[in-house]
């Protein structure tokens, strides 16, 4: 049975017809992977509660646009009840689970409900990794939430505002660092060095575009280090050519509060660092669930999805350390996720109805990263590299596909759209609440 105790509301999800469900399944996390088991477990006969920290599923690939002031936040989230309101036996729960308790299949969330469960799956994603950097977790930006990216735009348009209003004082200097030089930070530099050009040339802002600095960093000595060397040489000439300085094989020994620190020795006023270095799930409820552990807190599972030594414990997702056939465990994508979440739906009903688990295998459907307007790589499964204008069709033609929500869809394309028409729209708002917000 599944139960909330301590008093809190029961969300009564029934399956279709009406008949009891055959089992309870708690799935922690409403992200890619989450979204997905629920999706294949819809009219089934299990009862299923997912439970997310928020009320709505984040298009976490899109969050760089949000940040950098080309996309709103709806735009790229959408509520968890809405995705399953035509499902009969699926509920929400809104909350933040701090552990489960094995012994009893429950888990318990902040405000000491207990949920019930079968079976669970852990889908709750990762998290930013810092490395132990001093002052990185302090002082740095990461993007991972929609409030990180509300938080970032802030940053971002009070440092031009700043710097504008001092202008006729002094001559002003700006340096946004972007540390990392995977997709994140590349997709993020190329979208700063827009916005500052827009917000230059047609906001009106009093400063010396040469003063203005977007620097991107990386430990490596090539930018996309998953894809061939000649997409990364693409992506260093596109980010130079809009006016990106990228600076490779260059270690961050300290972020302070205004300025970061390099190994070499050099300290680097800043306006704002914008942390892409990495993903981690230490930290995150995939590291304290008492099962056996994979590389940076995931979950180890076993090919069916299962947590090793735990035969109702399922982990998909950023959270799982899923075995690969090319290499020791599946990345940590979009399209693993969602993979993943599908085949732990399936497995969960094999499960129930007694029948045999499938292996799960991951279908690799390329990776892609854009650099600006007309300019993308994306590497395709059999290794070929498409990038330009044909690139970034491509990326924008994905992203709009994997979208949640017809209506989000429909607005990121008029966005996109009309920006392409009309480059200087957006929103660039310094909403005065995004402190506040988690
Ligand atoms: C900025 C950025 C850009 C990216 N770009 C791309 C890209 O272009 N292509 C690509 O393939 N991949 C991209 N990725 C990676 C991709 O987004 C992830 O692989 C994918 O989101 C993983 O899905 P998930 O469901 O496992 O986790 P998530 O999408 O992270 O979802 C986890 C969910 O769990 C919830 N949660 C976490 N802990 C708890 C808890 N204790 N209690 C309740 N709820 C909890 C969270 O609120 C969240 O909703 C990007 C990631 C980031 C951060």
């Amino acid at each position: 049975m599944l139960y909330w105790t301590m008093g809190a509301r029961h969300t009564a999800a029934r399956t279709t017809g009406g008949t009891p469900p055959v089992a309870n399944v708690v799935v922690v996390g409403g992200g890619f992977a989450g979204i997905a088991v629920g999706r294949g477990l819809a009219n089934s006969e299990v009862r299923v509660t997912i439970v997310d920290q928020h009320n709505f599923h984040t298009f976490l690939p899109l969050l760089y646009q949000v940040a950098t002031a080309g996309l709103d936040p709806a735009d790229v989230a959408y509520p968890i009840r809405t995705i399953f309101g035509g499902a009969p036996n699926i509920g929400f729960r809104h909350g933040r689970v701090r552990e489960v308790n094995h012994a009893a299949n429950t888990v318990v969330l902040d405000d000491a409900t207990e949920l019930n469960y079968d079976h669970l799956v852990i889908a709750t994603g990762a998290t930013a990794a810092f490395f132990g950097i001093p002052g990185a977790s302090l002082y740095a930006m990461p993007l991972y939430s929609l409030a990180d990216a509300r938080r970032l735009r802030n940053k971002l348009l009070l440092a031009l505002e700043d710097a504008d209003a001092r202008a006729e004082q002094e001559s002003v200097a700006l340096t946004f660092v972007v540390v990392g030089g995977g997709p994140t930070g590349v997709e993020t530099a190329g979208a700063l060095a827009e916005l500052i050009s827009i917000a230059l040339r047609r906001d009106g802002l009093r400063l010396d575009r040469r003063r203005v600095r977007v620097v991107l960093v990386d430990l490596a000595d090539r930018l996309l280090t998953a894809f061939p060397p000649s997409a990364s040489g693409y992506a260093a000439r596109e980010l130079r050519a809009r006016g990106v300085e990228v600076q490779l094989a260059r270690s961050v020994v300290e972020v302070e509060e205004r300025a970061i620190r390099f190994a070499d020795g050099e300290r680097l006023e800043t306006a704002a660092v914008i942390w892409a270095a990495g993903v981690t799930a230490s930290g995150t409820l995939a590291q304290g669930l008492s099962v056996a552990a994979g590389p940076s807190g995931r979950a180890r599972v076993g090919l069916q999805l299962r947590c090793e030594g735990r035969d109702n414990v399922w982990a998909v997702g950023d959270a799982a350390a899923i075995p690969s056939n090319s290499s020791a465990f599946c990345p940590q994508l979009a399209p693993v996720a969602i993979q993943s979440g599908r085949h732990c739906a399936e497995q969960i009903l094999h499960a129930v109805r007694g029948e045999p688990l499938t292996p799960f295998s991951y279908h690799n459907k390329g990776i892609m990263a854009t650099i600006g307007r007309r300019a993308a790589v994306a590497k395709l499964p059999q290794g070929g590299v498409i990038r330009g204008t044909l690139g970034w069709l491509a990326w924008l033609g994905l992203h709009l596909f994997y979208l949640v929500g017809f209506r989000n869809r429909l607005r990121v394309l008029i966005n996109w759209t009309w920006r392409y028409f009309d480059w200087p729209s957006g929103p660039r708002l310094i909403v005065a609440d995004a402190e506040t917000a988690d």
